[in-house]
């Protein structure tokens, strides 16, 4: 296995950069080819963002879809989501990713032991089709960071990768910070899955020059910061749909962020009602993803808006943040906490005082919650403002009363390095740069840019994860182990891709 020369650099066959989702996945995979494999993170603890995420996969033609009595298929699945990416999806890797679905994702976890419990419809998806386990994305990271630990894989946690080595042309190792110390790791080829950008706001703004002097809210992992990005630019990569950021509306500030940049997502069980600053609605809230609620937000003036709550409501609020979840356990106590203390929340007795700590138009306000409980009291199906179903709708009319302020929240990244069907990474001529190869959200989940402008939920940890799995595979077989991607058993061979 691996070997560390005396006083010299530690030397393995593949160093897997990135403990997310893709870098875990990828040392598993190579692992089980018997290469010996490095596995870095600048964080103290592995997991990435996979490790706070909503842990939803989305996956075509599952058992559990069968025994819900949902029909699905890989071509329905295929058809929403190139539709939904506004024709801007690599189709090549939205195929492959769909189409190994079901035996890479659903059997490959489960048989890690993972449990997929809940199937939920999202926005674009003809049929239900996002999974989630028990424990969300806390669940998944926790099986692969055992199963990696157990693999005999080589884990350096708090190691910053600073710089990555070559010779003669090709990628031979990384120099990384450790402690205080420089620590060298030599490779016959490596993996690099550093995540993507949405914690960096000056890589935001450079991508999406539109939004500066509006505020936006930084959500994607914590260390997703876009080094990876900077390490892949020195090698010459291609990156592609770098403006392709996805924003999600239902954010608030993270008061407790001592450099007032990060902002959290919150959900309710029940639907949204948004007001603008003039206290009027301006969108379908049933409609609250990434392609739809976002635009309608950055149009108002000023760019941010109010979700009105009541105590019903507020009783069944959660917060996709680990000081407020972890995994499927909700802390009442910490939302509560927020509620009573955020800056970004105005609570009052009455309606008419809340509008007036929000410093909207009262009348409007009063005006627009009055229309909202009367099309509740008439039994409508839709509201006639902008159509929006009702069955998932609740009143506001038990005090206290809650107005949380929202911004627009850079989450996820649809765009980064582009690689081909093995996960090598790709110069600017579009050719494979020698002994690296790049997987998850740094590159755009998967291939550069596999959901396009879009996505349909689901898109992003599960693309992650089997990028990852392919990219460990072709690198151990560049290093001499093993026989590229062969999944759970079918071997996938010969696929090129280099179209942009
Ligand atoms: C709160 C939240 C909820 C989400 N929920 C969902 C969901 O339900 N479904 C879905 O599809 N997607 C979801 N996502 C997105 C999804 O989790 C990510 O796209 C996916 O986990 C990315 O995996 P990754 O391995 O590429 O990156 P990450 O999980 O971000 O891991 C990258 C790792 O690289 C490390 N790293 C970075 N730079 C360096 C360096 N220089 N040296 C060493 N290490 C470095 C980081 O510390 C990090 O651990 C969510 C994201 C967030 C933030």
């Amino acid at each position: 296995m691996q070997t560390k020369n005396n006083n010299g650099p530690l030397a393995v066959d593949v160093a897997v950069v990135g403990s997310g989702g893709a870098g875990l996945a990828a040392a598993l995979e190579a692992r089980r080819t018997g290469a010996s494999v490095a596995i870095i993170d600048k964080a103290d603890s592995l997991g990435g963002a996979t490790m706070l995420s909503g842990g939803g996969c989305l996956i075509a033609g599952s058992p559990l879809q069968e025994k819900q009595g949902i029909h699905d298929s890989p071509e329905l699945a295929y058809e929403d989501w190139v539709r939904w990416g506004e024709g801007e999806a690599d189709q090549d890797w939205a195929r492959y990713y769909i189409e190994q679905s079901v035996r890479e994702i659903y059997f490959w976890l489960e048989r890690l032991g993972v449990e997929w419990l809940t199937l939920l419809p999202q926005e674009g998806n003809r049929v239900p089709r996002w999974h989630r386990p028990r424990d969300h994305g806390k669940e998944i990271a926790t099986v692969l960071i055992r199963a990696v630990e157990d693999s005999g894989a080589q884990i350096f946690p708090s190691t910053q990768v600073l710089r990555l080595l070559r010779s003669d042309g090709r990628v031979c190792g990384l120099e990384a910070s450790r402690n205080g110390e420089t620590l060298e790791i030599h490779s016959k080829t490596l993996v690099l899955a550093t995540g993507g950008f949405a914690s960096n706001l000056g890589m935001v703004l450079e991508h999406r020059p539109e939004l500066k002097g509006s505020r936006i809210l930084l959500g994607g992992g914590p260390d997703a910061t876009g080094e990876g990005h900077a390490l892949a630019r020195a090698l010459g990569a291609k990156f592609t749909h770098m403006g392709e950021v996805w924003f999600y509306a239902y954010a608030t500030p993270d008061y407790r962020d001592p450099g007032g940049k990060r902002g959290m997502v919150f959900r309710l069980r029940a639907d949204y009602l948004w007001v603008n600053q003039q206290g009027r609605r301006f969108h379908d809230e049933s409609l609250c993803g990434g392609s739809t609620a976002t635009p309608a937000l950055l149009k108002q003036s000023p760019r941010h808006a109010w979700s009105i709550l009541d105590a019903q409501t507020a009783a069944i609020l959660e917060i996709a943040d680990p000081y407020y979840r972890s995994g499927a356990t909700v802390n009442r106590e910490h939302i509560q906490e927020l509620l009573d203390h955020s800056p970004y929340v105005r609570k009052a007795d009455t309606l008419e005082e809340l509008a007036r700590k929000m410093e909207t138009d009262v009348p409007a306000f009063l005006a627009t919650i009055e229309r909202h409980n009367r099309a509740l009291a008439g039994g409508l199906e839709r509201e006639p403002e902008f159509g929006k179903p009702l069955a998932n709708s609740k009143k506001i009319e038990v005090p206290p009363y809650y107005a949380i302020e929202i911004f627009p929240l850079a989450r996820k990244n649809f765009g980064g390095v582009k690689t081909d069907l093995r996960c090598h990474m790709l110069d600017e001529g579009l050719r494979p740069i020698a002994g690296i190869y790049a997987a998850g959200e740094l590159c755009g989940m998967a291939g550069g840019h596999i959901n396009g402008k879009a996505g349909l939920e689901g898109t992003m940890l599960g693309p992650s994860l089997f990028s990852g799995r392919v990219a460990g595979a072709w690198a151990a077989q560049e290093a001499g182990f093993g026989a590229g991607f062969q999944g759970e058993g079918k071997s996938i061979q010969g696929l090129t891709h280099t179209e942009t």
